[in-house]
């Protein structure tokens, strides 16, 4: 059986602001998040399918999507995990690795 499928994960960049929330109508703490979503195939080897910056209210987590090429230039480093971002990828060396070995071996 194959095993395969997508998941969202929400990584809090650490970056907070202060804005009145239009959904709770009070004044509320906005973090920074990235949104990204990922296929898997067998929950290990994935790739990412999309990847969003977010501002969020602390309470309710609703609030509005940023402009990538605006969020990106002050994001310091990369918070998506190896694996979620070139583990499809790492499969395929891997098993290009083993294919050219077995060829050299056959000779
Ligand atoms: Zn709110």
């Amino acid at each position: 059986m194959i095993a395969w499928g997508t998941r969202m994960h929400v990584v809090n960049l650490g970056h907070t602001e202060i804005h009145v929330c239009s959904n709770c109508r009070q004044e509320r703490r906005f973090d920074l998040v990235l949104v990204y979503k990922r296929w898997f195939l067998y929950w290990l080897f994935s790739f990412i399918t999309c990847r969003k910056y977010r501002m969020v209210c602390e309470v309710c987590r609703r609030g509005w999507e940023l402009r990538r090429e605006k969020v990106e230039p002050y994001v310091s480093e990369v918070h998506i995990p190896f694996m979620h971002r070139y583990g499809l990828a790492s499969l395929a060396v891997a098993l290009a690795a083993l294919y050219a070995m077995s060829s050299l071996a056959g000779r």
